[in-house]
């Protein structure tokens, strides 16, 4: 039977480069991928990566009140069918559109696989990212913080590079930013950059 599958790790560690090799390789052997955007990302249609030239065009640009079920089961057809449905920005879809795209897994038998962050700047899940950990076989891509330790949390940063203190209790958890607003960090740099007072009693 096919499996939901949630790659997640902190920004910087390859997520969408490593979904367009995915893609390609099922490109590469007459197998057909399809790739979702989630609509929240108004940046493009497109999915980048950090490397020069690996981009792709996304299948389907899922605003949150569209049913990933349906729209699965009618692109996938007979004579077209879909090998693997591959998911960028994973935890920005909804807690439904988890649950849809599980079951296009036990009913269309389709592999599902969701790229994304785990946690956001304030080290709490995204209700799309909750429900991925929830449902999925987890699978952690890895980066390091500026120190060699591994980086399993990610801090948001303004413009002049320095961390927004999750102490201030801003909310700006869906806001859009490439690898200039945030920055992938240990727990340790993570406690004194970005606060530890959601930690502490
Ligand atoms: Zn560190």
């Amino acid at each position: 039977m096919a499996k939901l599958y949630f790659r997640y790790g902190p920004m910087g560690s390859g997520k969408s480069a490593q979904l367009l090799i995915v893609a390609q390789n099922y490109k590469d052997v007459g197998r057909r991928p399809f790739i979702i955007k989630p609509g929240i990302d108004t940046r493009s249609d497109k999915v980048d990566s950090r490397v020069k030239g690996l981009s792709a065009e996304a299948d389907l640009v899922a605003p949150a009140e569209i049913d990933l079920y349906d729209e699965v089961a009618k692109a996938s057809t007979l004579k077209d069918p879909i090998a693997c449905v591959l998911v960028d920005e994973a935890q920005f879809l909804t807690a439904q559109q988890v649950n849809d795209l599980f079951l296009v897994t036990v009913k269309l038998d389709i592999p599902v696989i969701g790229y994304g962050l785990r946690t956001d700047y304030q080290a709490e899940t995204f209700p799309g990212s909750a429900r991925w950990l929830a449902l999925a076989q987890l699978e952690e891509l890895k980066m390091v913080c500026r120190c060699n330790r591994k980086a399993t949390m990610t801090g948001r940063k303004r413009p002049d590079g320095t961390f927004i203190r999750s102490d201030y209790g801003e909310n700006e958890q869906v806001l859009m930013g490439g690898n200039e607003s945030y920055e992938a960090l240990c727990p340790i740099h993570y406690l004194e950059w970005v606060g530890e007072t959601r930690f502490v009693r």
